[in-house]
């Protein structure tokens, strides 16, 4: 056996003092040919290790260099040294792995983001990253926590779906057809979908949800939580091309009780991360405060990181209508400063700026907005009651975070058939192939809904990453596939 190490983790929070142990990592950091920072990556602090003079040949002493890997046996002391309160005296040293100093790209100073995303396969050995991805670990546990706590069963929805109903976003062709012109063609000169693979055009899933519906419509509560593609050529900080998604879907569930378990859900992920990941939280908390020092005052956030997530956990979300939300951008001093670029009138897809504007600087807190036109949202969504004519509204609800936007959107669902059907007359919707989905509509149809959180935007929100790119080990957006 081979692997007979102690974590670098437990050593710093037990009590080892005068034990032997061995420890395996990768140098940070190696001074005075005496003192090792070797970091496993189950924490950001790393341990001390002392060599003792003599110990080594001069040899072996050069090959201890940034990121070489190393295997340590040696004894537990109390450390006489500042920052660290224990150390570990080697005993013996082997080099597992040798690094090449001069040709590690990651030297022992401050690198930026955008320099850690081009070399995204080393990024993982920096402090940033490290307490980065072990949060977004935490939180999809968290996910499943609280969705087994609560009786929802996980359905695995397919990635491969015929249907491009959903109107999410352009969607990514999957074919095993050639892509150099040679695909059977029909005689109006389209693609031949009926020779290929699935004998039918498909595509990467852009949601879950319908699928998930008919899950919902036989075990009550379900979730999933998967990967979705969206082909949409959106380069901005909280957009990706993949990206993970955590729809659930819930019979006997109306838009109320919907955003409550919205709510419930997003301030038990934040307070689980809060509990179980505190130092790592320490560090971006730190590392914020730094970033927003080098800003214009009136630019800095008002709460730190730690602060704005107790906020968030210790505060009920604001609720209000599409048309108040509206009505409070047309009365704003923004507004009448021209300040938006984008107009505001009853009727439009609200842009990031007009959703900023609402929770960062109106109400400075989460927002769910509800009531949104019908006309500007899927055909899933359930119709409200007594609309004034050609105002109608659906029972929709986004969720609006400080720094993010969007980062739940949801709804009610349509579960009256008639009024389904003819919905999706209007959007165009071929009502015949999705006989599948209306099926639950025919039989025992019930009040039910739904929402999709993006994972990274939430990743994003609790470690306060400004970019969506560095919340994902390796992210896919237009014109990059590294890795
Ligand atoms: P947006 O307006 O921000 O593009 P959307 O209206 O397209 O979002 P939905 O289709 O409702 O979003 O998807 C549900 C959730 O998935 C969103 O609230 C968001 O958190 C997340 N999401 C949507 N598109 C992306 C994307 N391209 N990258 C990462 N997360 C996304
Ligand atoms: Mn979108």
């Amino acid at each position: 056996m081979f692997n007979n190490r102690t974590k670098i983790k437990t050593l710093l929070q037990g009590n080892f003092v005068g034990k032997e142990v061995t420890v395996m990592g990768w140098v940070r950091t190696f001074r005075n040919n005496q003192f090792i920072a070797l970091n496993d990556g189950s924490t950001n602090n790393n341990l001390q290790v002392v060599i003792a003079l003599g110990l080594l040949n001069d040899e072996t002493l050069k090959r201890i260099t940034t990121g070489a890997s190393l295997k340590v046996k040696g004894e537990i002391v109390a450390s006489l040294g500042k920052g660290q309160s224990i150390e570990l005296k080697a005993i013996t040293i082997e080099i597992l792995g040798d690094s090449d100093a001069e040709k590690y790209p990651l030297q022992p100073k401050k690198h930026s983001l955008e320099f850690l995303r081009e070399i995204a396969h080393m990024r993982f050995r920096t402090n940033t990253f490290g307490a980065v991805f072990r949060i977004r670990h935490s939180l999809a546990f968290a996910v499943h926590k609280f969705f087994n706590e609560k009786g929802f069963v996980y359905l695995h929805t397919p990635i491969i779906t015929a249907s491009d109903a959903e109107g999410a976003g352009e969607m990514f062709k999957v074919t095993t057809l050639p892509i150099d012109g040679t695909a059977p063609k029909n005689e109006d000169g389209t693609i031949n979908f009926t020779e290929d693979f699935f004998g039918k055009a498909t595509n990467l899933t852009v949601s879950g949800q319908l699928e998930g519906e008919l899950g919902a419509m036989a075990f009550s509560d379900i979730y999933t939580f998967g990967p979705t593609f969206r082909a949409e050529n959106s380069n901005t900080t909280r957009h990706l091309a993949e990206f993970w998604m955590i729809e659930p879907e819930m019979a006997f569930y109306d838009i109320e009780d919907n955003m409550n378990l919205a709510e419930e859900f997003i301030q038990y992920l934040i307070s689980y991360v809060i509990e179980n990941n505190k130092e790592d939280l320490e560090f971006l908390d730190a590392r914020l405060a730094e970033e927003e020092k080098q800003k214009p005052q009136n630019e800095r956030q008002e709460l730190g990181l730690i602060e704005k997530l107790k906020f968030v956990t210790d505060n009920k979300f604001e609720r209000i209508t599409y048309t108040e939300a509206i009505q409070i951008l047309l009365d704003s001093p923004h507004y009448k400063k021209k300040k938006f670029k984008y107009d505001v009138s009853w009727g439009i897809d609200m842009q990031s700026e007009h959703e900023r504007y609402l929770v960062e600087k109106h109400f400075k807190k989460p927002v769910i907005v509800t009531g949104y036109p019908a006309a500007i949202k899927a055909f899933y969504m359930r119709l409200n009651n007594n609309c004034e004519a050609g105002k109608e509204t659906v029972a929709a609800m986004d969720i609006l975070a400080p720094g993010i936007g969007e980062i739940v959107g949801g709804s009610q669902r349509e579960e009256r058939y008639d009024v389904l059907v003819k919905k999706m007359e209007q959007f165009n919707i071929p009502v015949k192939e999705m006989s599948w989905y209306l099926d639950t509509r025919r039989f025992g149809t019930v009040p039910h809904a739904g929402f999709g959180l993006g994972f990274e935007r939430m990743v994003q929100f609790v470690t306060g990453m400004t970019n969506i790119r560095d919340v994902i080990p390796f992210a896919r957006t237009p014109k990059n596939c590294e890795f």
